[in-house]
């Protein structure tokens, strides 16, 4: 398990791929979740924020 700042480093939940500061990714207001672009499983209308990871950790540092 890769580690990220001493935590478990934070991953896609549909392709199980740790993210990295510049893949693209949207947040969810449902679950708040972190997926890749690509790999969104939910409707747009639960899209919160997007961004690369790196901008969105720096805005939300909930998510690591
Ligand atoms: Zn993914």
């Amino acid at each position: 398990m890769l580690k990220f700042n001493g935590k478990i480093h934070p991953h896609c939940g549909p392709c199980g791929e740790p993210l990295w500061k510049s893949d693209r990714v949207h947040t969810d207001t449902m679950f708040e979740q972190i997926q890749h672009v690509d790999c969104f499983t939910f409707q747009p209308k639960y899209i919160k924020d997007t961004g690369t990871f790196g901008e969105i950790v720096s805005r939300h540092p909930i998510y690591i």
